[in-house]
């Protein structure tokens, strides 16, 4: 097994230059940069979300609101796996789960929710103004179009349309595996872009703000041509996303159902509280599921990304590829995770 972290893109400015050596690993980045505000965000669609999160964190705002905008940047762009130019089920409808989870312990989760451009903004809702936690499909929307968010036209983008028709030469239902040989074409991978680049899938997003107060955000379309209903982890509290602001913050990307069964961010958050830094409380949770999974883990992927009260950042994931994006006053990079699993 060799672990490996490398930067895939780095922009910075001021004194904080000498961090672009290769040999100023993350860890020591982030040692440097504790204390202040920060996010961090799943895959490279990070970047740009990180940017909106930063017009509220860089302003004095708090990390709720900025998880909040953050990620609805990746929801209304058009995109494989978030949001609704995302892939659809089987049967061809996009649906959609979200979550956020704020400083106080609040959390709103929506699941299987049709045809409406900002999920996250409706779990916000969910949290806010409902005694609940978690609303689903119809229900959902009903809630959603009761607080004033508009019905979206029913139609898939045609990246979209262009997918699901090729889907549907075989129909072939395949087990939610990511097909490593192929770097990442099941369900739950990445898209491959012309330029060889991997898009992102579910973006996950965690901020500490000028206060220190921790917030984090979750939303995704879920696997595509999965079956009609099904929800992924991405809007269950404690295995998408969880938040303690006593300890730290993680939310995960990758296999639902895996990350489902080991309870996965709020796993990371208990061993962060134990007193493990944030990559060592993901990579535990990482070998985890691969024990569980022993010969299937060669063919799921599964990532997580903590950040804990220090605003130390930590990742792991079960393969290579895993790519976050962290933003702070000082710099905004985009890192590969360390893998289970070497290149
Ligand atoms: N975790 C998401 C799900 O299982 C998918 C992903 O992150 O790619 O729905």
């Amino acid at each position: 097994m060799v672990h490996r972290r490398k930067f895939i893109q780095v922009s910075a400015w001021g004194s904080l230059g000498l961090f672009f050596n290769k040999q100023a690993v993350g860890s020591n980045i982030n040692e440097a940069l504790k204390g202040q505000p920060v996010v961090i965000s799943t895959w490279d669609a990070g970047l740009e979300a990180n940017k909106a999160a930063w017009e509220i964190l860089g302003k004095g705002g708090r990390a709720l609101d900025a998880v909040e905008k953050g990620v609805m940047v990746t929801e209304a762009s058009r995109n494989c796996c978030v949001g609704l130019g995302a892939n659809p089920d089987r049967d061809g409808f996009v649906t959609l789960d979200a979550c956020i989870m704020d400083e106080f312990s609040n959390c709103g989760s929506v699941a299987f929710l049709e045809r409406i451009k900002h999920p996250v903004s409706v779990a916000r809702k969910v949290m806010e103004k409902t005694p609940h936690v978690m609303l689903v499909g119809a229900g959902a929307q009903q809630f959603a179009l009761a607080e004033g968010f508009p019905l979206e036209e029913q139609k898939l983008s045609p990246e979209a349309e262009a997918s699901y028709q090729e889907w549907l030469l075989k129909s072939e239902y395949r087990p939610p595996v990511i097909n490593v040989e192929n770097k990442g074409h099941g369900p739950f991978a990445p898209a491959r872009l012309s330029n060889g680049e991997w898009n992102h899938d579910t973006i996950g997003m965690v901020a500490m703000d000028t206060k220190g107060n921790l917030s984090g955000s979750c939303t995704t379309s879920g696997a595509g041509f999965k079956m009609r209903g099904r929800v992924g982890d991405s809007p269950i509290i404690g295995a998408g996303l969880f938040v303690d602001n006593e300890v730290g913050a993680c939310t995960a990307t990758g296999q639902g159902e895996d990350v489902i069964r080991v309870a996965g961010s709020h796993s990371v958050v208990e061993l962060m509280r134990q007193g493990l830094p944030p990559e060592a409380a993901c990579k535990k949770v990482i070998e985890r599921i691969v024990k569980i999974k022993k010969e299937k883990a060669k063919n799921i992927q599964v990532g997580f990304l903590a950040l804990n009260k220090k605003g130390i950042a930590g990742a792991y994931a079960i393969h290579p590829g895993f790519k976050y994006a962290l933003k702070n006053g000082q710099q905004e990079i985009l890192m590969e995770a360390k893998s289970y699993f070497a290149e």
